[in-house]
């Protein structure tokens, strides 16, 4: 989401004459985006100022704003530890921006925004065009949150949850389009929450499937108890919709779930699983995990492992529990630190030993790959990725950029799968 929030920063700055540029010691304005969802996120804003302001030693001092979640969270101390910052400015005002530039520019005093005011945001964004023109563009379709897991930030940095409205959501898709997407990844703290006036994620999604020109959609993230029956039901109607869904868990343990207010047991979990995989048996699944939450003992975390072994996540995002200041969580006892980083490490390795199982699988076969772009190093060599979202590179003399192209996998590494082009129907069925 903040890649979509920068290019959109990117969007309306260009209105006052600040256009992106890649020599980073020649800014006039220099906006750093921030995320709060881990440690140490404001020590790495003062870092970052610090490199600022060492490649600038010597030169005009440009305008800097920190933008994105820990502006909002931690944003007054910020200005007040450092008056090189200009601005903080938060994930929902962002819209303000230019005003914010201009008047730093007249008067070199400090401004705080830090409003959550997503409906005015969103107004004010859409009569700004999306100049995105990635083959594999993001949309942010929903923000915030009203779950409260007790470890998160989100509720407190992006505020409540908000839907967008519908046919604004499409007017961009179809901009979007035109500027040549072929894929569409919906965005949203929770995604499948969205609501606006009874239409759901899945009538964004079935309308996009009419969309010509559209070759794939995908959405992230997407809460257990919002997976709604019709949702379900768009695995199986729509083609364009990608077999791979990012279902974060967690945790394996029920107990530790009740204790982090997710509101789902493994049970339902797995239940939804299961009615995804009788409407599309193509689908795989992917997650996040929380490792040494608050309580976590050993038989907790071995139910984590094992619901690791049942689903066989394809992909998973692990780290280890990170008190966030100001959410309940913060104030339980923390897993001796040695025991949670060798959990951690536990759990990696029984994730990437599944990961190189399923890889193993793909030599030989054909997938489906839609291309997005020319790798920067190497003659005539193309990456893409599949419908599970694996990095694949191929060669070919004809620009394959934009194109959805059948490949055979020849072999792989840690990170990327190579393939040559193909001409069969032969595709991986699972
Ligand atoms: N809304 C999504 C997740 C958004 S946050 C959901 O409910 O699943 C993205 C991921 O960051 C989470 O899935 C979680 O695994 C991780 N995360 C959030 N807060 C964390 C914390 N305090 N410590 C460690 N990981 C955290
Ligand atoms: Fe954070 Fe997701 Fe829980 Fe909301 S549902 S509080 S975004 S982890």
């Amino acid at each position: 989401m903040n890649e979509y929030d920068s290019n959109r920063i990117l969007d309306i700055t260009k209105k006052i004459n600040y256009f992106q540029t890649l020599e980073k010691s020649e800014a006039d304005c220099y906006i750093i985006n921030t995320c709060h969802i881990r440690e140490k996120a404001t020590e790495k804003v003062f870092h970052d100022v610090g490199r600022v302001k060492k490649v600038y030693r010597n030169k005009k001092k440009p305008i800097l704003i920190i933008a994105g979640c820990v502006a909002q969270a931690e944003g007054d101390l910020i200005l007040k530890k450092d008056k090189y910052v200009d601005a903080v400015i938060g994930p929902q005002s962002y819209q303000s921006i230019n005003k914010v530039i201009k008047e730093i520019e007249k008067k070199r005093k400090q401004f705080d925004l830090t409003n959550f005011d997503t409906i005015k945001k969103f107004d004010q964004l859409k009569i700004i065009n999306n100049n995105d023109t990635n083959v594999s563009s993001f949309l942010t379709i929903q923000e915030g949150c009203d779950k409260f897991c007790k470890f998160c930030v989100v509720p407190y940095t992006r505020g409540p949850e908000y839907s967008r409205n519908f046919s604004e959501v499409l007017k961009e898709a179809d901009s979007l389009i035109r500027n040549g997407a072929k894929e569409l990844t919906l965005l949203g703290q929770n995604v499948n929450a969205y609501n606006d006036n009874n239409k759901r994620l899945s009538d964004i999604i079935y309308a996009l499937e009419e969309k010509k020109g559209l070759l794939r959609i995908r959405y992230t993230t997407s809460h257990p108890k919002d997976m709604t029956q019709d949702l379900i039901e768009a695995h199986k109607d729509c083609s364009k919709l990608m077999p791979l869904l990012h279902l974060p868990v967690q945790s394996g343990s029920d107990k530790i779930l009740k204790n982090m207010n997710r509101k789902h047991n493994i049970r339902e979990y797995l239940e939804i699983i299961r009615r995804l995989k009788e409407k599309n048996p193509k689908i795989k699944f992917a997650s996040d995990f929380i490792i040494a939450y608050p309580g976590e003992e050993d038989y907790d975390f071995n139910k984590t492992c094992k619901l690791m072994e049942t689903v066989k996540f394809i992909n998973s995002y692990s780290f280890i529990y990170s008190p966030r200041p100001g959410t309940p969580a913060s104030e339980m006892n923390m897993v001796d630190n040695l025991i949670a980083k060798k959990r951690l490490t536990k759990f990696q390795n029984i994730a990437n030993k599944i990961k190189l199982n399923y890889k193993k699988n793909f030599l030989n076969k054909v997938v489906k790959v839609l291309f997005e772009n020319k790798m920067k190093n190497e003659k005539n060599q193309y990456f893409g990725r599949d419908e599970y979202q694996n990095p694949v590179i191929v060669f070919s003399k004809k620009n394959l950029i934009g194109e959805e192209k059948r490949v055979l996998i020849k072999k792989f590494s840690q990170h990327t799968i190579y393939g040559e082009l193909v001409d069969s129907d032969n595709i991986l069925a699972a």
